[in-house]
């Protein structure tokens, strides 16, 4: 069996989680029947401090959903350079809301208030387009799991309330976050006007998230799903497994920090260009392979020879993701395979 740490997505549900669905109460969610699908959203909402709840079956339809209930067609939503909502969302923000979008740039994906601040442009007038909407990703994918400090997010969110502006969280992984740093889903929560929230990554369900927000926002993006044609019916067996995912997955994701902290160590110990393990916050080690005689296609590939599937997500970057699948001893076995490759092309090169 191969080692497969391309992404947190990978896992697949449990035993117990599948019981957990089979035995769910269903009824049709579209007419609000479905009680397994109700309890989840008022149970997420809570946990955020937010009024409701609205579950989806993607992270980017809840993203979509929450961005639209807060930009108008015309207007603009500004966020990180390397965020999912602008790189891997496939431009839905036009294409479904005609939302533009504008970009600073960070060093790891990190938030520094003052970034986003200085290129939001309020009340443009006439000529320039205006920013409604800050989104702030934590963690940060493509940064390689960085925990936002929440003193910046609080910052950021003080001074662009009092500018007219509004905030969203493409909270993905906030569960991640949230294990890291100590920091409560309702200290997160209050910082933001909307949240989108996925059970689908290192909480380990097959499917589901939520979008999260006030009553009047929730119901306005209940039409808009059922407009893009997500509106599901017995969908409570879905959302028992992010019940489930809710119960048993969150503390676990230490572990899931911990090993990917080993695998940096590990091969910050073959270079120390490759990766800066004080930098690893949760369960994403990047590879910086700029200064290794190999590209991220090539590791990729002779990764999966060996039997361990990992992403390239740059000519030079390549992204390791731990998760509930992932124990003890792959990982032992996932850092020997790394770094009997890296230590080859540092020989070749
Ligand atoms: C995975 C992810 C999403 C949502 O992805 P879906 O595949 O649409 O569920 C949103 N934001 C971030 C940062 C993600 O990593």
């Amino acid at each position: 069996m191969a080692i497969d740490l391309r992404s947190d997505t990978v896992t697949k549900p449990s035993a117990a989680m599948r019981a957990a669905m089979a035995a769910a109460e269903v009824g049709d969610d579209v007419y609000g029947d479905d009680p397994t699908v109700n309890s989840l959203e008022e149970r997420v909402a809570a946990m955020f401090g937010h009024e409701a709840a609205l579950f989806s079956p993607t992270g980017s339809l809840a993203n979509q959903l929450a961005i639209r209930t807060l930009v108008k067609p015309g207007e603009e939503i500004i966020v990180e350079t390397r965020s999912h909502i602008v790189r891997a969302e496939l431009g839905a923000a036009a294409a479904f809301s005609g939302i533009t979008t504008r970009t600073w740039p960070s060093t790891d994906g990190l938030l520094k208030a003052e970034d986003p601040l200085a290129i939001a442009h309020e009340n443009a007038g006439p000529y320039l387009v205006s920013t409604k909407a800050i989104a702030v990703e934590n963690t940060h994918n493509f940064g390689g799991g960085t925990v936002q400090p929440i003193n910046e997010i609080a910052k950021l969110s003080s001074a662009a309330h009092a500018r007219g502006i509004a905030m969203h969280l493409d909270g993905a992984r906030i569960w991640n976050a949230h294990v890291a740093s100590g920091v409560s889903c309702a200290e997160y929560g209050k910082h933001f006007d909307t949240i989108s929230v996925c059970l689908s990554k290192g909480l380990g369900a097959p499917i589901g998230s939520l979008m999260l927000s006030t009553k009047d926002r929730v119901a306005e993006a209940r039409i808009w799903r059922k407009r893009y044609g997500a509106g599901m019916r017995q969908v409570g067996i879905i959302a028992a497994a992010a019940h489930f995912a809710l119960d048993n997955n969150i503390a676990r994701l230490a572990e899931d920090h911990a090993r990917a902290q080993q695998i940096a160590v590990a091969l910050a110990s073959v270079d120390s260009t490759l990766v800066d393990p004080t930098k690893v916050e949760t369960n994403i080690v990047g590879l910086d392979l700029s200064h290794i005689g190999i590209s991220a296609a090539d590791l990729t590939s002779q990764c999966k020879e060996a039997g361990l599937w990992i992403s390239a997500l740059g000519p030079h970057y390549a992204r390791i993701v731990t998760h509930l699948d992932f124990d003890d001893v792959q990982c032992a076995e996932a850092i020997e395979i790394l770094k009997k490759i890296l230590q080859r092309a540092l020989v070749a090169k």
